[in-house]
């Protein structure tokens, strides 16, 4: 298998360094291909803009990012910076996004890696997301680091459900464009438990990659659920965490009660 993992962590000594290490060695060493996007040491610039394009514009004179994204990419003109990222997705059988929760998201770094490498054309086109998704056939999972405790983030928890907080990257970034998307492994606030824990990490973490085969990954509602306006048909039931289906008459609670009592819908890890 070939793995991609795009590592988004300025300090190479932190706890996110330390799985990515892991996560490399325990590939490596089950006789995977891996390569790194270490997108601090590449000094990424995250943002999405005329310099893309500057092998030719569709139009010079106004411009529309999606327009010129997919007009870059037919036309091989795309900057190179972005193009050999793009290389390495379509490498990859597996992505996996190493990087610590800031502000209930990626670091602006990652979301400007995606902003630029995930172009129109590329990763997404008309009539091509979710089920007929580009990336279709592949697999991606978060590894993520948090500064505070499970309890918070599960679904009665001050920040909201984990899989809530994390839905836009797990549905809007990598089921919209066809990856089949595993469960998260999240590491709760390392730079507060003891070393102990930390250790219990990395080797949970290593475990977890041994035996990715086995994992279940999450649910999101096949295209036959939908009717014509992309809105889950009446009569059936939301199962993925954040919708509900108010034509249904399901309220939230039922929708919450569902997604809890499916296998696997939360982070194994036990509270730190
Ligand atoms: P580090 O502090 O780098 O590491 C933790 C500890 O692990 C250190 O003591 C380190 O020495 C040790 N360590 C390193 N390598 C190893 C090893 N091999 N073995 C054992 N120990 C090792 N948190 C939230 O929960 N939600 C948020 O929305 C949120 N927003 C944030 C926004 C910003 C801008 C910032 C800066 C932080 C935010 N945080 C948030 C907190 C953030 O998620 C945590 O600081 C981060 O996840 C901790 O991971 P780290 O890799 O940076 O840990």
């Amino acid at each position: 298998m070939n793995v991609l993992i795009v590592y988004a962590h300025p300090e190479p000594r932190s706890f996110n360094g330390a799985l990515k290490d892991a996560a490399a060695h325990t590939l490596a060493s089950a006789g995977h291909e891996v390569q790194f996007s270490d997108l601090y040491a590449m000094r990424w610039s995250p943002a999405l803009g005329e310099s893309d394009f500057a092998g030719g514009r569709a139009d010079a004179g106004y411009l529309d990012l999606p327009r010129e994204q997919e007009h870059a990419f037919a036309a091989c003109s795309l900057c190179e910076t972005v193009r050999t990222e793009q290389v390495k997705v379509e490498w990859a059988d597996l992505m996996v996004f190493q990087f610590p929760l800031w502000w209930f998201s990626m670091p602006a770094i990652l979301k400007g890696w995606v902003d630029r490498v995930f172009s129109r054309g590329f990763a997404y086109s008309a009539g091509r997301k979710y089920g007929s998704g580009h990336f279709k056939g592949k697999r991606a999972m978060l590894s993520i680091t948090t500064g505070t405790a499970s309890t918070l983030y599960e679904p009665n928890g001050i920040d909201g459900d984990m899989l809530h907080v994390l839905w836009p990257i797990h549905n809007g970034i990598l089921a919209y464009t066809g990856f089949t998307v595993l469960p998260p492994f999240i590491a709760w606030m390392p730079a507060r438990v003891s070393a102990s824990t930390r250790a219990s990490y990395l080797d949970e973490y290593a475990l977890r990659l041994q035996n990715l085969d086995r994992d279940e990954p999450l649910f999101f509602h096949p295209w036959r659920d939908y009717d014509d306006t992309q809105r889950l048909k009446p009569g059936v039931k939301a199962r993925s965490s954040v919708q509900w289906n108010t034509r249904a008459g399901q309220t939230f609670e039922t929708a919450a009660e569902s997604y809890l009592s499916s296998p696997g819908a939360n982070g194994k890890q036990q509270d730190a």
